[in-house]
């Protein structure tokens, strides 16, 4: 639900979440009891928590600090020959 802002005739101002839509444009003030008019005021556009907010801060965050990456494959121990095919067809094919 959005917040809505209201400023009394004294100055207070507060803040009152209600459905959107359904803010009335004058309310009491809590503080004075007076009446407090709806202020206009900018919407909060945060996209914080979204998977798209994640996704944009992931692709900023790579480019100024790329992940480092290990040669090494997972599982394999440093210095063995790492096998890229395991087909025995492909033993007769010429070597580089
Ligand atoms: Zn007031």
């Amino acid at each position: 639900m959005p917040i809505y802002e209201y400023r009394c005739a004294e100055g207070q101002e507060f803040e009152v979440i209600l459905p959107m839509g359904l803010a009335p444009d004058l309310l009491s003030c809590p503080t004075c009891q007076g009446t407090a008019k709806r202020r206009m005021s900018a919407p909060t556009l945060s996209l914080a928590g979204t998977s798209a907010y994640k996704l944009i801060d992931s692709a900023n965050r790579s480019a100024h600090e790329p992940t480092v990456v290990d040669s090494r494959i997972p599982g394999v121990r440093a210095g063995t020959p790492q096998l890229i095919t395991t087909n025995p067809l492909h033993r007769k094919l010429p070597r580089p």
